[in-house]
């Protein structure tokens, strides 16, 4: 009665009162902002929610979350209760609401879903994948056995921690590596299994930290937090400041993380994994090995000749790996050469003895954390050899990767980075731009197609066989004589020099620009433009493989040493863990490694197979300041995150569509109300309920579609005046 009364006017009239609320907390959907091509009323928007401690929007389907730095009552089992089963629109966004709809929509509709997680360090995703998880574990069902594979998908977080982060000037627990988690779902939709890939470790981090930054947490919290006799077997003193490895940023303490405590929590979390005492034992013996590596000091004889000047660290270090001193002192002075057919130990100078000792402790370290991962991975495989994961299975996977990076100084790591990126944002194009349209098809809807730039140019550009940056690099990188850094920036230039999204310092007539430097190159990123200094891209794509096949030998005689050759020698007990990590197939010359780049192409490729098969959510993160402080809103630094992230594209994506579409009984059941003919109940149609129900609410023709099984609404503002309805009354 109150509806016939009011009539549709007296509807849009209720809506305005709801207008107030707006203007405070802003709009829960940019895509309902009244200025969406802006980017001030975009931030704006932020901005208000920021303020009032909402940090979660939606564009479309796209959570952009603000790190909020503090602690918000948002996460309790109430709401994830709140959010459990709840239609996307109806509730305030949550990360809970994009768990709950992939969820849902892997049982529903039997598909397997992804979620993605981006953003800059510190924005966010590392949590954001953590709250995921929870929420999981919380939500779904479980059984006794549920329960543990429940309890090793939560306590991973902690090892991979430990081992894979590190405090930075950006974030005082910065994941140092890219992570993708699959959760596996049985039947009944209780998570019975996962599997962890990782991408890209920092190894760099184990032999060098920057001011103000420290090395991996592992280190701290064992020196911190281990017991008095445990340190005493690793031959490790209780004072971090005695290693060098852990000296170099000046930051032995960082007042936000507490190693003892997280000493405590890791050691639970291994055994909860499965690790067993001796595992563990033989995993910390690696760890010390690292740190009495570091302190390993070389002297110079006077034929140059390298020496080592601390017996101690080698006492140390042959008990813990299980090696002749005299063996590992010479492996460390010398490299093996073929000379006419013979092997020959040449010596090394001190310098060279320097640099090959830490590529061993970096290549120790990295293989060791991948060991690790593949450990995770067995106690989280499901094993029920009654219950075989049947056809219903399905998976959720979480993404937590490196978002795009632009620094004062961008190198190989930004590098790979950024094309990673580019990668993600392809899948993007595919996934969701391209599936919008086929939807406006399948549905029988005319549309305007929407202009995006597809920046397929640039991942070709990338990674192209034989004329693309890495494979240029490679071969670079294998030309034996005077290949350095620069003659891979002048062979750039000759072959891709051309190139729309490729610029360096030489103008097509032969004069320089004079904005940039002679060591640099800039991609035209999808997301903006970078300057990459080539400075060490041959280095770091060789890592410590094969650039010099000399050096090479010496690193790979030291391992041969203290693990293979070893093995051979009964007498020798010998870490079985770098038994695994190092194949005796790739020390001899037989098989050629992979650069960086190309192992991480290939990795990416994989990645890309295994997120295309599936249906993606996204969720954009964004810190809100440099300061790492609660409550700050520094507009310049998030505006820069908005345009790489690529927030306003997506936006204007989104609206230059259909903003909304509803199934037909969604959208009846939800409105019916506000229509006398529809209410209680449409007994027809449910396109013409539909049609019924919109035409009393006044919406003109311009504002709607009506397709196969869905309606489709062009502007939000108009759903968004149904909805207040809703509320108003
Ligand atoms: P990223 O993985 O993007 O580098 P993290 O997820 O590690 O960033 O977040 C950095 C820090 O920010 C966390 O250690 C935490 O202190 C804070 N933080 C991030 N997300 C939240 C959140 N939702 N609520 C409270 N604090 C958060
Ligand atoms: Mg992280």
């Amino acid at each position: 009665a109150l509806f016939r009364a009011l009539g549709s006017e007296g509807v849009r009239v209720m809506m305005e009162s709801a207008l107030t609320a707006r203007d405070r907390v802003g709009v829960q959907d940019f895509v309902l902002l009244e200025n969406h091509t802006s980017e001030a009323a975009f931030i704006e928007n932020l901005r208000k929610r920021f303020k009032e401690n909402l940090i979660y929007t939606y564009i479309g389907s796209v959570l952009v979350s603000v790190n909020p730095y503090k602690e918000l009552e948002i996460y309790t089992k109430q709401h994830m209760e709140r959010y459990r089963g709840v239609n996307f629109y109806e509730v305030s966004p949550h990360i809970y609401a994009v768990s709950d709809n992939a969820y849902r929509s892997m049982r529903t509709e039997r598909r397997d879903q992804c979620i993605l997680i981006s953003g800059e360090s510190g924005a966010g995703k590392t949590e954001a994948s953590k709250k995921i998880l929870q929420y999981y574990a919380v939500t779904c069902p479980a059984s006794e056995q549920v329960q543990t594979v429940k309890d090793r998908l939560l306590q991973s977080n902690p090892v991979l921690e430990a081992f894979g982060n590190a405090k930075t000037l950006r974030n005082d627990n910065s994941s140092r590596f890219g992570k993708y988690m699959d959760i596996q779902f049985d039947f009944r939709g209780a998570p019975v299994g996962g599997h962890i890939l990782n991408y890209l470790l920092e190894k760099s981090r184990v032999v060098h930290q920057n001011h103000g930054e420290r090395n991996f947490h592992i280190f701290y919290q064992l020196i911190e937090g281990g017991e008095e006799d445990l340190l005493r077997r690793l031959g490790l003193e209780r004072n971090t400041q005695q290693y060098q490895y852990l000296v170099k940023g000046n930051c032995p303490k960082v007042s936000s993380i507490n190693d003892r405590n997280d000493w405590k929590a890791v050691r639970k979390a291994l055994s909860v994994i499965g690790f067993n005492d001796d595992e563990v034992e033989e995993l910390l013996n690696i760890i010390a090995s690292v740190l009495h590596l570091g302190n390993v000091q070389f002297g110079a004889e006077e034929s140059g000749n390298a020496y080592i000047t601390t017996d101690t660290q080698i006492k140390y270090l042959a008990r813990l790996l299980g090696v002749e001193g005299s063996i590992l002192k010479e492996a460390l002075t010398h490299k093996k050469i073929i000379a006419k057919g013979e092997e020959l130990m040449s010596p090394l100078n001190s310098e060279q003895a320097a640099s090959a000792r830490d590529a061993l402790s970096k290549a120790v370290y990295g293989r060791t954390f991948t060991w690790l991962v593949n450990k995770i991975n067995l106690s989280l495989a499901y094993k029920d050899d009654l219950y075989p994961l049947s056809k219903n299975a399905s998976v959720i996977g979480l993404l937590d990767i490196y978002g795009f990076e632009v620094f004062q100084q961008n190198s190989f790591e930004q590098f790979c980075i950024n094309y990673c990126n580019e990668k993600l944002q392809q899948l993007f194009i595919e996934l969701t731009l391209k599936s919008e349209q086929e939807e406006y098809e399948s549905e029988g809807i005319t549309w305007e197609p929407v202009q995006f730039f597809n920046n397929k140019i640039i991942c070709d550009l990338v990674e192209e066989k034989f004329k693309g940056i890495i494979s240029i690099l490679d071969e670079e990188c294998l030309r034996p004589g005077d290949a350095s850094d620069l003659t891979f920036l002048e062979k750039l230039e000759n072959t891709v020099g051309g190139h729309a999204h490729f610029v360096t310092h030489k103008l097509a007539d032969g004069k320089t620009r004079k904005v940039m430097g002679r060591e640099e190159f800039r991609l035209l990123h999808y997301a903006g433009e970078v300057n990459y200094n080539v400075n060490g891209f041959l280095d770091k794509n060789n890592d410590l493989l094969f650039r010099n096949l000399k050096e090479v030998r010496a690193l790979g005689l030291t391992v041969l040493f203290c693990c293979v050759n070893a093995h051979h020698t009964s007498s020798l007990c010998c870490s079985s863990i770098l038994t695994q990590c190092f194949d005796r197939e790739e020390l001899t010359d037989k098989k050629r490694p992979e650069t960086t780049a190309t192992q991480f192409k290939n990795s990416l490729a994989k990645l890309m197979e295994i997120l295309m098969s599936k249906e993606p959510s996204y969720i954009r993160c964004i810190k809100p300041n440099d300061a790492k402080q609660a409550g700050r809103f520094d507009e310049v630094l998030i505006r820069h995150q908005v345009k790489y992230l690529g927030l306003m594209e997506n936006l204007r994506v989104r609206r230059a569509g259909f903003a909304y579409r509803r199934r037909y009984e969604v959208f009846l059941q939800r409105y019916k109300s506000l229509c006398p003919d529809t209410w209680p109940n449409w007994k027809g149609r449910l396109a013409d309920g539909v049609s019924t129900l919109v035409k009393h609410l006044g919406y003109k023709p311009e504002e709607y579609k009506l397709g196969r099984s869905k309606i489709f609404i062009r502007f939000p503002k108009t759903l968004f005046a149904t909805e207040d309805a809703l509320e108003v009354r």
